[in-house]
């Protein structure tokens, strides 16, 4: 049996960003208002761990800042724009 995914920007709001050192795990909320009063501000993911204080994955942040701003550049087209991970599921 073949299965298909298909995804709405809009259901990919929250990111986990995992501490190789610890463990933990933090979830952000790309609907969140991190300034209150800024909400076009730049998103601005943790740098470092906020149970140990290592740091992410250098790389980390940069790509969830990215991810953020396509997620609010998208999201707002609801189902008039969606993602899988094959081909045209109307194929
Ligand atoms: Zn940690």
């Amino acid at each position: 049996m073949h299965k298909q995914i298909v995804v709405s920007m809009k259901d990919l709001r929250f990111a986990t960003l995992l501490c190789s050192h610890c463990n933990t795990r933090v979830t952000l909320d790309f609907d969140a208002e991190f300034e209150p009063g800024t909400r076009h501000a730049p998103f601005n993911a943790p740098v470092e761990c906020p149970r140990c204080a290592n740091h992410f994955d250098s790389a980390l942040p940069g790509a969830v800042n990215t991810m953020q701003k396509a997620y609010r550049a998208v999201a707002k087209l609801n189902d008039a724009l969606t993602f899988t991970g094959d081909q045209d599921p109307e194929a």
